[in-house]
């Protein structure tokens, strides 16, 4: 993979994510996702624009308190968590020790 470029205004774009809409690119078009790759400050997202085909990357914060809260009332409730962003339908899976969001890529709760 060549090198990505940092997006800006984070907060908006990652709102379009999670809501699963089309987010614009700065070159015009669109950005395609084409993975999450897992750091320590959380995730990264990896975009390609849709005209120019450059590659654009996106931080993702990792959970918060109240979202591992929040996931862990459910796991204690003996239910099956939903990510707190993606909301309803979109399933956290176990990987490793971690209860995940294949979305983005953020753990939620110890699995
Ligand atoms: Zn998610």
């Amino acid at each position: 993979m060549g090198e990505a470029l940092q997006l800006e205004n984070d907060k908006q774009l990652l709102k379009q994510y999670y809501a699963g809409q089309q987010i614009a690119s700065p070159n015009g078009g669109f950005l395609m996702l084409l993975g999450v790759r897992a750091t320590e400050a959380g995730a990264v997202a990896i975009f390609e624009c849709s005209v120019s085909s450059l590659r654009y990357e996106a931080l993702i914060p990792k959970a918060t308190r109240s979202e591992r809260k929040k996931v862990k009332e459910i796991l204690d409730a003996g239910r099956d968590p939903d990510c707190p962003r993606h909301g309803l339908g979109t399933r956290l899976v176990r990987a490793g020790r971690d209860l995940v969001c294949r979305s983005c890529g953020i753990a939620y709760a110890k699995a």
